[in-house]
């Protein structure tokens, strides 16, 4: 898709903090994250949102989502995760290429979508992933 932006990084079009990636997804960094290494997980074919990714796809897309939330819990000493999809407009989706959000949860009485950014550097958080 020309104009979308999930697919200019996976051209490499747009630069990304890379943290997985096979023949199927990509996962990186969220730019606005939430919580420390809020990653998104994206097929590498464009498909709008989770409607329309079609069943012969799901297995190697989920199994990209479970490697990297495997790894962002390992790397990040993460005690828990939340595993989010937004799908069209009324339901908070702002970029039309599907991803699933990852987020690492590290204490206690924390929202499910906290309302402050994560304020630490995306390259603190890769540097700990790479280690
Ligand atoms: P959603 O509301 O589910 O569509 O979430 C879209 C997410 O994409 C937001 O959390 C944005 O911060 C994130 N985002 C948008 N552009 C980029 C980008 N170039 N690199 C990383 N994350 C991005």
């Amino acid at each position: 898709m020309k104009d979308c932006v999930f697919c200019k990084i996976i051209k490499g079009e747009i630069p990304c903090h890379k943290v997985y990636e096979d023949d199927y997804v990509l996962s990186f960094l969220d730019i606005t994250p939430r919580t420390e290494g809020h990653t998104l997980v994206i097929p590498k074919k464009h498909y709008e949102n989770f409607f329309e990714l079609p069943d012969k796809e799901i297995k190697n897309y989920f199994k990209g989502v479970k490697r990297t939330a495997e790894l962002l819990k390992t790397k990040l000493n993460a005690k828990g995760m939340n595993i989010l999809n937004n799908n069209g407009e009324i339901a908070g989706q702002f970029v039309f290429h599907l991803h699933f959000h990852l987020l690492p949860k590290y204490e206690k009485g924390k929202e499910l979508w906290p309302k402050q950014e994560y304020k630490g550097s995306l390259e603190d958080t890769m540097k700990k992933l790479k280690s």
